[in-house]
């Protein structure tokens, strides 16, 4: 018997809703606070009716008395942050102020910067800790299953890992020739930045998209990926003793990465204002709003996900290698709730991080990234809710 409020109304929100109702008991009353009332209400018309108490409110989440204001009035047990990283903090604030454990997919960001790192969050431990409350960082996919994976790993296939390797591969078709699957402003500004891996105690700088690898991925096929700087990086690199190398490749198609180079070279993808008859605007924001919006790519998206971990390491003094990943069907997702695969595979894992903090399994005053908590229980949850992993024993390495 639990009380959950999801703060955003966008993609991902949308599926962690529909999966909380899905959990209805855990969830048994559910509000929808976003900065557009009328997408909270759209959610609320599609789950009412199927034993969850549903609320809505509009909530600016910039403002930290409105918020606190919010959830006096409503009293959840667990805030799941999913509107955007530039939230992460307001939001954390709200949460100590008003007596409430807390959950996000993605780590702070400043606006004005294009800089994630998780030293803004961390900072929040001993505040948590002291209010005995809980907050939950990056219960996405990556981050979020992917560091569940590697405490799986660890916990029950390893004495000691060495290397992890991550590969998202989004083999998705939306038929545009540009689009981006989730919020374009937070996805741009990942993929234009410097890449960054993790080895023998440092993190190593290349330039954007310069490392370039193929591999062929179940239910996809062979596609291009590239080494890009990822979040859960730099807490792996932290939490996983004894870990000498951590990358990360997501892969893009041909026709994406010129489009993104075109508009990085007319200076379309700055984040610096300009000013535009009389008004300031940020080049970027502006691409945001003509570009499609990432949930209407839903009913048009075909193909799977593939997104996993191959890790390297000991096992009873022998060299092991062992991969985790899961396929996610675009089409599937959208038939089940509304949302193509790259939502439903961070909404999953949200509403399964806020479930553990409700019954008890992850409640641990304090602030915590994943790979910190039982990966049990969670691993669990992904095969009930729709994200079932699969273990392969001889995987092919990245070349
Ligand atoms: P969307 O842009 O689709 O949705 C964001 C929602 O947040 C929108 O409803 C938006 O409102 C709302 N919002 C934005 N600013 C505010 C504000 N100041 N106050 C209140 N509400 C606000 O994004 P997604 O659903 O695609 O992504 C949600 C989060 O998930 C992001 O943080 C993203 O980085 C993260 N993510 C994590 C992944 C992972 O694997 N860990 C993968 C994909 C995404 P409005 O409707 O008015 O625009």
């Amino acid at each position: 018997m639990a009380k959950a409020m999801i703060i955003g109304a966008g993609g991902v929100a949308q599926v962690a809703a529909h999966k909380c109702v899905e959990n209805r008991e855990v969830f048994t009353e559910l509000c929808i606070a976003s900065r557009t009332l009328s997408r909270c209400e759209e959610l609320k018309k599609k789950l009412d009716g199927q034993g969850v108490a549903i609320t809505t409110a509009q909530v600016d989440a910039d403002n930290v008395p409105e918020l606190v204001r919010l959830f006096k009035k409503e009293k959840p047990d667990i805030v799941m942050n999913l509107a955007l990283p530039y939230q992460d903090l307001t939001i954390m604030d709200a949460c100590l102020e008003a007596g409430v454990d807390y959950l996000d997919t993605a780590n702070y960001e400043p606006e004005d910067t294009a800089k994630f790192e998780y030293k803004w969050q961390w900072a929040y431990q001993d505040r948590f800790r002291e209010r005995g409350l809980t907050a939950i960082l990056g219960s996405g996919f990556d981050p979020g299953v992917t560091g569940v994976f590697s405490a799986y790993a660890l916990k029950h296939e390893f004495d000691e890992i060495h290397e992890i390797d991550i590969l998202d591969c989004n083999g998705g078709d939306h038929g545009y020739p540009f689009a981006t699957n989730f919020n374009p402003e937070i996805n741009i500004r990942e993929v234009t930045a410097k890449g960054r891996y993790y080895e023998a105690g440092k993190f190593i700088e290349t330039e954007p998209m310069e490392i370039k690898r193929r591999y062929d991925f179940e239910g996809v096929g062979e596609r291009d990926m590239y080494l890009l700087y990822h979040e859960e990086l730099e807490s792996l690199a932290k939490h996983i003793p004894g870990i000498r190398r951590i990358r990360f490749f997501m892969t893009f198609g041909e026709s994406y990465l010129s489009h993104l180079r075109c508009l990085q070279n007319v200076g379309m993808t700055s984040i610096e204002p300009i000013c535009y008859e009389g008004m300031e605007i940020i080049p970027l924001q502006f691409l945001k709003a003509v570009l499609p919006d990432p949930a209407s790519l839903g009913p048009r998206t075909k193909g799977k996900t593939n997104i996993g971990c191959i890790f390297k390491g000991l096992k009873d003094g022998k060299e092991k290698i062992w991969r985790l990943y899961n396929i996610c069907d675009h089409e599937a997702s959208y038939r089940e709730v509304g949302s193509q695969a790259v939502s439903y595979t961070t909404g999953v894992p949200a509403m399964i991080g806020a479930s553990l903090v409700l019954t008890g399994a992850w409640k641990k005053p304090g602030v915590w990234n994943v790979e910190q908590l039982d990966p049990d229980p969670f691993m669990e949850g992904l095969n009930r809710y729709g994200l079932p992993w699969i273990v392969d024993e001889t995987p092919t390495l990245v070349p």
